[in-house]
């Protein structure tokens, strides 16, 4: 077995591993240190996070730190706040024996005043996320002239985000002299294009194979109509009362519409998206990271750099639109040797889209059919059960005892078990008992009905546009909710100013006529209309296409009629989570 002793690393660090409690290294470990102490290289490394890469870059960084000197030589760019206070704060710890060193954290969202005072005492070493660190920079408070390495954490992450400007600039007010030390989870065509843009002959490190998720996941998905996508994650969520998950939505939109429906519904859940403070967002991640919440709903961007190591469950409520970002997702749960699910909730024509997902994980999804009612009221029962039996006896209640058999004098053993369960199973059984079916669908069918054929498709206009803070993907998306379609019921959206277009399936002309009769968008009044359809040709009923300035203002709808956006709440089915009952009355 290799020990942290044989990878050349200083007695001060070798100490600190000591205090740490880390026996060996870790495979990236082993396999990373050694090379980066050897000599001056470049080196891209593809490991997934909670592989120990922390350790992997930065037992050598530290090491290569001139402590005479309190220029800046080290920087690390990483895609969130969170990771890089994680980063900064695992480094202090292994550069505890280092008395001179100084490592700086430099993140969007904190005041820019004390981070600067902070650097002039001198910072060694930087760990930033691109944003602040381009800031900074800029504004002359930070100088990375002289750093000798730059490490590039998550770089497929900080891509994702859309860093790639931020990093380019930041790179060029450093020497070329500089090492570039890269690591990422996967190896998208654009971390090639910086490894090839910004790095001399690295050397290639892969931990595990490619783009492999962690191991202990295993991946499961459901086939349901779009409009049950909630209720089937309402089942798993049923179905599994210690669940502590993730569900990750594709837009800011179906994160608050999930986690304000799961409030509703009586569970313990929270958005976490862009559109939340910066204090918002920690205020969440801190309540679920102490499991005060059972469900982080999230965007991808939002949860990203999220270190959270008991996650029991990753809910995809749809797939990402990049496929590879389901690799970060499911490597959120099944970390520091635990097991995990990957759920994915797809419609029959998003299915082919397991097997895209397949090959980027080198991993094969089971289908699985959603647990029935009877099956959740069991499950809930006997859970409770494990609960009770579990639960250790307060000796205080033994003063109560006497009056309390006396209260159940006349009840046999029997009785008072099924009164007692009867209290919690009821409430599941009514809900389960009255609530709408969900149509499961075959993978075969699925395959027939994929693809987004629809044959005919009639186009339509709507005024509603860029100036309502539309871009196409989120048009589809509020199309969509609100018409009840699947993904590819609508389709070639196009986005102008003041007004937009759209395609749906001609079986569904009537119901986008009868959605939007009444429809009131933050108090304006949407009209749609068939129009001439550009992309097809096709002349509809009401034809004619419409200048210009007369699309964007039509107002011809009945006020008295009209629903407000916000304003639809769903029913009062609500069914608490036993993780929820323990919650409140702790
Ligand atoms: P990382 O992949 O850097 O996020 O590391 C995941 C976690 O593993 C961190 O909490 C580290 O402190 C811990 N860790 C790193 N290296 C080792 C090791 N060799 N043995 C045990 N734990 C480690």
């Amino acid at each position: 077995m290799t020990t942290f002793e044989s990878l050349g690393l200083s007695p001060e660090i070798l100490k600190a591993i000591q205090d740490l409690g880390f026996e060996s290294p870790s495979e990236v470990q082993e396999q990373t240190i050694p090379v980066l102490l050897e000599e001056p290289t470049d080196m891209v490394a593809l490991a997934q996070t909670g592989t120990g890469k922390t350790a992997a870059f930065g037992f050598p960084l530290i090491q290569n730190i001139d402590l005479n000197s309190k220029k800046t030589q080290g920087l690390i760019l990483s895609p969130t706040r969170e990771l890089c206070m994680q980063i900064t704060n695992e480094l202090k710890q292994y550069a505890k024996y280092y008395q001179n060193l100084n490592t700086v954290a430099v993140y969007g969202g904190a005041s820019i005043t004390d981070q600067a005072k902070q650097i002039k005492r001198g910072a060694q070493i930087i760990v930033a996320t691109p944003g602040r660190m381009k800031d900074m920079i800029q504004r002359n408070i930070i100088d990375i002239s002289n750093i000798n390495i730059c490490v590039l954490d998550e770089a497929d992450e900080m891509l994702n985000m859309g860093f790639f400007e931020d990093i380019k600039e930041i790179l060029s007010h450093s020497s070329d002299q500089k090492n570039t030390w890269l690591f990422s989870a996967t190896m998208p065509k654009e971390v090639s294009i910086i490894a090839k843009k910004f790095m001399k002959n690295p050397k290639e490190i892969t931990v595990g194979q490619k783009n492999i998720s962690t191991k202990s996941v295993s991946h499961e998905y459901f086939i349901v109509s779009g409009r049950d996508r909630y209720s089937a994650v309402k089942r798993v969520v049923d179905a599994n009362p210690d669940i502590y998950a993730v569900i990750f939505c594709r837009t800011k939109r179906d994160t608050q519409k999930v986690a304000e429906k799961l409030i509703e519904d009586g569970y313990s859940a929270s958005a976490l998206h862009g559109d939340l403070s910066q204090a918002q967002r920690d205020m969440v991640m801190n309540s679920f990271r102490k499991k005060q919440i059972q469900m982080l709903v999230a965007t991808d961007v939002a949860a990203r750099g999220i270190d959270v190591d008991d996650i029991t469950h990753v809910i995809n409520y749809q797939l990402p639109d990049e496929i590879e970002t389901y690799t970060h997702r499911s490597g959120r749960t099944g970390r520091a040797g635990k097991e995990g699910k990957s759920l994915v909730i797809v419609t029959k024509s998003e299915v082919r889209k397991i097997k895209q997902v397949e090959k980027i994980i080198g991993q094969k999804f089971t289908q699985e059919e959603l647990p029935s009612g009877d099956e959740i009221c069991k499950r809930q029962l006997f859970h409770l059960a494990d609960e009770i039996k579990n639960t250790e006896i307060n000796s205080e209640i033994d003063a109560f005892i006497p009056d309390l058999e006396a209260q159940f004098e006349d009840l046999s053993k029997e009785d008072i078990i099924k009164k007692f369960f009867s209290v919690e199973f009821t409430r599941f059984h009514n809900y389960y008992k009255n609530a709408p079916k969900i149509t499961q669908h075959s993978v075969d069918e699925s395959y027939s009905a994929g693809g987004g054929d629809y044959g005919d498709e009639t186009r339509f206009f709507i005024n509603i546009g860029e100036k309502d803070g539309f871009n196409w993907m989120s048009l589809k998306d509020f199309l969509k909710e609100q018409l009840n379609l699947d993904r590819d019921g609508v389709a070639k959206v196009d986005v102008k100013n003041t007004f937009s277009f759209f395609n749906v399936p001609t079986n569904d002309v009537e119901k986008v006529q009868s959605t939007f009769e009444t429809f009131k968008l933050k108090g304006r009044h949407v009209n749609v209309e068939i129009t001439k359809d550009q992309k097809s040709g096709k002349s509809k009923k009401f034809g004619g296409d419409r200048k210009r300035s007369d699309r964007g203002s039509r107002k011809r709808f009945d006020k008295s009629k009209s629903s407000d956006f916000k304003g639809k709440k769903s029913g009062g089915n609500s069914v608490k989570s036993s993780f929820e009952r323990r919650r409140k009355k702790s």
